[in-house]
C-alpha cells in the first residue's frame, strides 16, 4: 500500500471507484457529485426502485472476493427489478467499510461496474462511511405505466415457472465456506459461480410483462417465497417437487434429497418465479428459449389457500421454509 493510498480520503475514494461507474446516460441530469441526483423519466412509465442490503457473515462469507462483494450487491437488485419486469436504468451505493483498502475497493468497484455496464445502469450517487462492513444498493428503473408485474395478479388454473435451475447458489455457499467439499474441480467452480455471481434475468422478466400474471424473484428459496405469491394472489400454490430444475453440476454434487433441500430453501439463487395462464405458456417458453435461458413448469395456482407439495404423488414437506433474519 503506498503513502497516497494509505491515506485515501473519503472524497477521493468516491472520486477514484464510484464516480464514473455504467458510462453517461441522456437521462441523467446530475450524478456523483451533488447533493441528490437529478434523473429524467421517460414519458408513461412508473418509477421502480428497490433497496437490498449485504451485511458481512449475514450474507456473504467475510473473505469473499470483493469482486463477487460488489457483482452480488448490484445483482440481488437488478433482480428485484427484472421480477417486476422493469427496466434498470441508474443506481446509488451506501457502502459502510472497515478501512479504506485500494485493493479490496478495485476489487469492489471492479464486480459492481462490470454489471452495471453490462445492464448500462448509471451509479448516480450513494454515501460512504467507516463501520463494519455494510452494501445497500438501491436501483431504479422504469416500467410502461400499469404493465409491471406484481406478486398479486395470478388468477386460479394459471401455471408456476421457474427461470434457470435451482439450488446451485446453496451449494456454492457450502463450497464457499468449507461446510461441503468435492474433488470435481469443475462442478465446484460451476456452483461457486451461481453464489458469487448470480444472473440477474432482466431481460426475460421486460419480456414477460403482458404474459406472465405475477412474477417474483427468488432470493429466500421457493418454499419460503412461492407462499408470497400465492398469498399476495389470494390463491392456493400446488407444487410437483420432482419437476425442480436441478443442475448437471448439482446432481453430481449432492445426494437428490439434498439437492432438493438446496432447491426449496437455500435461496440465493435470483431466478424468476412466475404465474402463467397456461394459454400464454408456450409464448413466455419461446421467449426464454430465444434467451438460452430454461424455463421450467412446477406446479399450479388453485382456488384456496396455503401451499402445497407433491413427490410421486404422495403429498411431501419440504425441510426448508426459506431464509427469515428474525426467525
Ligand atoms: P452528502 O454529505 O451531501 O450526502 P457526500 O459528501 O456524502 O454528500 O457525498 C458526495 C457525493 O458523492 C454525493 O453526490 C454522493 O451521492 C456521492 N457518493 C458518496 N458515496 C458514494 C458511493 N459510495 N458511490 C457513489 N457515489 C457516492
Ligand atoms: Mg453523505
Amino acid at each position: 500500500m503506498g503513502r497516497e493510498q494509505a491515506h485515501l480520503g473519503e472524497f477521493d475514494l468516491i472520486r477514484r471507484y464510484f464516480s464514473r461507474i455504467g458510462g453517461a446516460r441522456s437521462d441523467v441530469v446530475l450524478g456523483v457529485g451533488d447533493d441528490a441526483a437529478l434523473l429524467r423519466m421517460p414519458a408513461d412509465t412508473e418509477l421502480a426502485a428497490a433497496v437490498d442490503t449485504l451485511v458481512a457473515g449475514r450474507h456473504f462469507p467475510p473473505d469473499s472476493d470483493a469482486r463477487s462483494i460488489g457483482h452480488r450487491a448490484l445483482a440481488v437488485n437488478l433482480s428485484d427489478l427484472a421480477a417486476m419486469g422493469a427496466t434498470p436504468a441508474w443506481a446509488t451505493l451506501a457502502l459502510t467499510l472497515p478501512a479504506a483498502d485500494p485493493d479490496w475497493l478495485e476489487r469492489f468497484a471492479g464486480g459492481f461496474a462490470q454489471l452495471a455496464n453490462a445492464y448500462g445502469v448509471a451509479l448516480v450517487g450513494g454515501d460512504t462511511t467507516a463501520g463494519p462492513l455494510t452494501i445497500s444498493v438501491q436501483v431504479m428503473g422504469h416500467v410502461a405505466r400499469g404493465t409491471a408485474l406484481r406478486r398479486g395478479g395470478a388468477q386460479a388454473g394459471d401455471l408456476l415457472a421457474v427461470t434457470g435451475t435451482l439450488g446451485d447458489a446453496g451449494a456454492g455457499l457450502a463450497l464457499a465456506t468449507g461446510s461441503h467439499t468435492t474433488s470435481d474441480g469443475a462442478v465446484a467452480r460451476e456452483l461457486r459461480q451461481r453464489f458469487e455471481y448470480p444472473t440477474p434475468r432482466v431481460e426475460f422478466g421486460a419480456a414477460a410483462r403482458g404474459i406472465a400474471s405475477a412474477a417474483m424473484d427468488l432470493s429466500d428459496g421457493l418454499a419460503g417465497d412461492l407462499p408470497k405469491l400465492a398469498g399476495a394472489s389470494g390463491l392456493a400454490a400446488h407444487v410437483d417437487v420432482d419437476r425442480l430444475p436441478l443442475s448437471h453440476a448439482l446432481q453430481a454434487f449432492a445426494s437428490p434429497q439434498q439437492a432438493r433441500d438446496w432447491a426449496l430453501g437455500a435461496g440465493d439463487d435470483y431466478e424468476l418465479l412466475l404465474a402463467v395462464p397456461p394459454r400464454g405458456y408456450a409464448e413466455l417458453a419461446s421467449l426464454a428459449a430465444k434467451l438460452d435461458l430454461r424455463l421450467t413448469p412446477v406446479g399450479e395456482l388453485r382456488r384456496g389457500t396455503g401451499v402445497s407439495w407433491a413427490s410421486h404423488g404422495a403429498k411431501f414437506t419440504p425441510q426448508a421454509h426459506g431464509y427469515d433474519h428474525f426467525r
